[in-house]
């Protein structure tokens, strides 16, 4: 209690974080990016503690984060996000078993694999994150997506296509209005 907060390792941190927000109970924790920069141990041991807290207190948990191994351990839906926007949005299980947008398939073939030889490439998803200042016009993954439609896609914004009763994928590839050979429908008017 008597302690700086530089006084403390960095797990002791985010424990003395995590007793702070749930000083109050609430109905639901918003916990961004809790585990980035612990090591692994120390992540494990703070994931742990808040899935325990949130069963002990009947609480929901908005966790933020870039690691996919820690989506994979805590989630029950996903919400994968791209420049602001969900691009898709599912149980926990199909956003890793049978995702759909090509960003969350880019992603997932991104994470590094034990026991590959050692002249593997890692995959990397081209290019980077534009600035949100210079949001790209139509799809805004456009000029990073490996399935884009070209001519069509760096001009219309994607609409969001409900692909089960909860998922949902923000992309033209699953848009009814656009056809099996990837054109747009004639009658689609651009959005
Ligand atoms: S809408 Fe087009 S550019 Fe955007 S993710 Fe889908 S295929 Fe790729």
């Amino acid at each position: 209690m008597d302690a700086y907060s530089f006084q403390l390792s960095g797990g002791l941190c985010q424990r003395a974080m995590i007793a702070i927000a749930l000083a109050c109970q609430p109905a639901l924790l918003i916990a961004d990016e809790p585990t980035t920069a612990l090591d692994v141990t120390t992540q494990a041991r703070i994931l742990d503690l808040l899935l325990e807290l949130k069963e002990d207190l009947a609480m929901s948990i908005l966790f933020i984060t870039h690691d996919l191994g820690v989506v994979a351990e805590v989630a029950d839906e996903v919400a994968v996000m791209y420049l602001g926007k969900v691009v898709e949005y599912g149980p926990v299980s199909r956003i890793f078993h049978q995702p759909s947008h090509p960003y969350t398939r880019a992603l997932l073939r991104s994470i590094p694999t034990f026991g590959l030889d050692r002249r593997h490439r890692l995959q990397a998803i081209p290019g980077l994150v534009p600035h949100p200042s210079r949001r790209p016009v139509g799809c805004s993954y456009h000029p990073r997506c490996d399935a884009a439609i070209a001519g069509f896609c760096e001009q219309n914004v994607p609409a969001t296509t409900r692909l089960a009763d909860d998922a949902s994928v923000q992309c033209h590839l699953y848009d009814p209005a656009v056809d099996d050979a990837g054109r747009p429908d004639p009658r689609m008017a651009t959005r």
